[in-house]
């Protein structure tokens, strides 16, 4: 017998049809005679719609009321999916993440899980054999007795964290595609399929753009050692065998790619500061105030003039920060100095990821030749030990990917 956490994602739980197909897989499992947790997302373009009324509701949103709201889409499918499971004769029970309970920071919106005994759901799990189908993405702030939510894309946490918490043998995250690929299978009709993907590789690709996985998900993995395995939730429930892929140790993977997956991000904002006076301090007044305010700076190019009195300064910021992080840079106008403020949202983040690039040398400088080859201009360039990002203007982005896909020699046959 083995104890498996399932976990659904928003189109694998779209509507009742869905839940039932969905349903399903669990039954396979619960019939196996496994013991078995589920975690269930909002339905497809819920948490998007409860998002968008919080912002009508008030621009300036309290960040509490604001997990109350969203939070909701969760519950609704948790107890759906335990209603479906128990009309299927298996014994089922939800959970909100206040019940289990799951114990997070208070950070309103992005929380992180600090706490999360399973002994409650083991018992039950063991003597009751009864599914529990806990409501992910949402989990409590003990002090204040808030609900508060991990970020977009938190229930993929939820799933690992409790598969984590009750000694779960694997967590399976069944989503609309059937594994984790080379890049976005939506935008690249060459993206193969990866049998197996390394947690530090599989980290970068979802830190930078390939939304298959929460990011803070892999860390758990990671941390907790939880075995994970992407799979379609629209495969025969009742085939013993199914396609999916395994996020494991690097040591764990054959034969290893130099470059192994593409990824991309449209979650970026360049701000440029031209004729900056160039004195010591300079980067700490313009960052400082950024940083104060949270704001996320990635991509930095620091660019000198000739008379080496002023300087330009590019760097990205995330999108939803753009209009805030402007303001602050206007305020700041006369403490940093500088002459002019430009910025676009017109830009994507492109990135090649491998641990083969810590050993081989010259793998971007490849990819500054091809994109130039394809007329694509590169804005700005980070390099880190297992991955290379490029800012490009996001008409270029399929294009781009696609360049880089076929260079690397990862399109399928
Ligand atoms: P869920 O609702 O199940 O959590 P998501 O929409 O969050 O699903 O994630 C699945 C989507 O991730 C896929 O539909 C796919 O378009 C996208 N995706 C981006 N990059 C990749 C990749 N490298 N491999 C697989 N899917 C990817
Ligand atoms: N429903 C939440 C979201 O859309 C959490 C999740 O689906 O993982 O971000
Ligand atoms: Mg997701």
């Amino acid at each position: 017998m083995t104890r498996l956490v399932l976990k659904f994602g928003g189109t694998s739980v779209a509507n009742l049809d869905r839940i039932r197909a969905s349903a399903l897989h669990v039954k396979r499992e619960v019939d196996a005679g496994h013991e078995v947790a589920v975690v269930v997302s909002a339905m497809a373009g819920k948490t998007n719609e409860l998002v968008a009324w919080c912002r009508d509701a008030s621009p300036l949103h309290d960040a509490r009321e604001y997990d109350a709201v969203v939070a909701s889409g969760e519950q609704v499918t948790a107890g759906l999916m335990a209603l479906t499971l128990q009309h299927m004769g298996i014994n089922a029970r939800s959970w909100q993440g206040w019940q289990v309970p799951i114990l997070t920071s208070d950070q309103h919106g992005s929380a992180r899980v600090e706490a999360l005994n399973g002994q409650h759901l083991i018992a039950r799990l063991k003597e009751r054999r009864e599914v529990a189908v806990i409501a992910g993405f949402q989990g409590l702030h003990k002090e204040t007795g808030r609900i508060t939510t991990l970020g977009r894309g938190g229930s993929d946490t939820s799933a690992v964290v409790i598969a984590a918490a009750i000694g779960a043998e694997r967590c399976d995250i069944y989503t609309d595609v059937d594994g984790v690929y080379t890049t976005d299978p939506r935008v690249v009709a060459k993206a193969r399929r990866m049998e197996r993907v390394a947690f530090e590789e599989m980290l970068e690709m979802a830190s930078l753009g390939a939304k298959v996985l929460q990011v803070r998900s892999v860390e758990a993995a990671m941390v907790h050692k939880v075995k994970v395995f992407v799979r379609s939730s629209f495969d025969d429930p009742v085939a013993s065998a199914s396609s999916g892929t395994l996020i494991c140790a690097e040591e764990d993977i054959m034969e290893q790619q130099v470059v192994t997956g593409i990824a991309f991000s449209r979650d970026e904002a360049q701000i440029t500061l031209r004729g900056v006076v160039d004195k010591p301090g300079v980067a700490a007044a313009i960052f400082g105030p950024l940083a104060d305010a949270a704001i996320n700076v990635d991509m930095i190019i620091q660019v000198v003039s000739d008379d080496t009195t002023t300087t330009d300064m590019t760097f990205t910021v995330p999108t939803a920060d753009f209009e805030r992080a402007k303001t602050i840079l206007e305020s700041a106008k006369s403490a940093i100095v500088y002459a002019t403020l430009h910025g676009t949202n017109d830009v994507v983040k492109v990135s090649a990821i491998g641990i083969g690039m810590r050993s081989h040398a010259g793998v971007a400088a490849r990819a500054f030749r091809a994109l130039a080859d394809k007329g694509i201009n590169i804005r700005a360039i980070t390099t880190s030990e297992i991955k290379f990002s490029v800012l490009i203007d996001a008409a270029y982005t399929e294009l781009a990917v696609r360049t880089l896909h076929t260079l690397y020699g990862l399109d399928q046959a």
